[in-house]
């Protein structure tokens, strides 16, 4: 797979989406403007925020002032847990989208699976896709049991399943499935929000390439085939992130990155949502 910064993966309605994005969770509203100017003047053209981050604003705000055209940058936003139900997810859609003023919002996300209230927001939200207002309609957080039961009583398979994923939590499994039904797998904290940059065994394969750990857990993400959007504040490492596209990981270091799975979690755990 030979890819460059501007390499996009086909989503199963046909819908592009860069494969490297900027997360922008934890950020203020202030840093939200500055880094995602900064990523979007660098080169980046897709951006992952949600109403939970409360910088959706600043994102829209951040993107029209870069006058970059509206259609050349992804935006995915996502439903909140306090959000779900028939009548109050198309509303939080609407409110999103006046929050973003961007026009449309390119992939909106379920970000977690609340239990017994998760498939009526699916079916409200359907609504809202076939009405155009979103480009892509997907979920966050399922895990294959979660993604099992929708697809068993949907009409529509998610585009996206954006769960936490890097070398210390690769989850094989549900990449696979994910693969084999057309659902794109994205990855969140793809950095181990920098917990595990030090891990002296990924230090040791970053010395072997001369790039920085974060570097090679990016790249390693793109080489199995998964959309990720590492978060940075800081316009050194914004830039650092988006420095992948020129050397490839071998093989035999691949797999040997796999072997770093240890169940590790920056964030929280999905498996136990019924
Ligand atoms: P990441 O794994 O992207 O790590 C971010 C941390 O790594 C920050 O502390 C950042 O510091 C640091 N960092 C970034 N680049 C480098 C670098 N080159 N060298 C050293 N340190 C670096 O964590 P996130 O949890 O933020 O995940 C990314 C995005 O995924 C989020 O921003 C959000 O958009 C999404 N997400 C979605 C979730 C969901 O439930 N759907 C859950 C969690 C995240 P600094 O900023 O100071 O540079």
């Amino acid at each position: 797979m030979s890819l460059t910064f501007g390499s996009k993966a086909k989503l199963n309605n046909g819908v592009e989406i860069p494969w490297l994005g900027l997360g922008v969770w934890q950020m203020s509203t202030k840093e939200t403007l500055e880094a995602v100017g900064h990523a979007l003047m660098v080169g980046y053209r897709h951006i992952d925020t949600a109403t939970l981050y409360g910088n959706e604003s600043e994102v829209g705000e951040a993107i029209r002032k870069s006058g970059i055209p509206r259609e050349q940058v992804f935006v995915t936003t996502k439903l909140w847990n306090n959000d779900h139900g028939k009548d109050r997810a198309p509303r939080a859609f609407e409110e999103s989208l006046k929050e973003l003023n961007l026009g449309y919002i390119d992939l909106y996300l379920i970000h977690w699976p609340v239990a017994g209230l998760r498939n009526e927001t699916w079916d409200a939200l359907l609504k809202v896709y076939k009405d155009k207002k979103c480009r892509a309609l997907g979920v966050s957080n399922y895990t294959i049991k979660h993604l099992e039961e929708l697809l068993s009583r949907s009409e529509l398979v998610p585009a996206v399943n954006q769960v936490e994923f890097h070398p210390f939590l690769f989850q094989r499994e549900l990449l696979d499935f994910c693969k084999k039904h057309g659902i794109q797998l994205e990855a969140y904290s793809p950095l181990t929000k920098g917990k595990r940059l030090k891990d002296p065994e990924l230090v040791e394969v970053a010395i072997k390439y001369k790039r920085s750990t974060a570097q090679i857990l990016i790249r390693w993400a793109l080489q199995h085939g998964i959309v990720l959007i590492p978060k940075s504040s800081t316009p050194k490492r914004i830039e650092e992130n988006s420095k992948v596209f020129d050397f490839k990981i071998s093989d035999k270091d691949m797999g040997f990155l796999d072997t770093l799975h240890e169940n590790f979690r920056a964030t929280w755990d999905p498996s136990e949502i019924p």
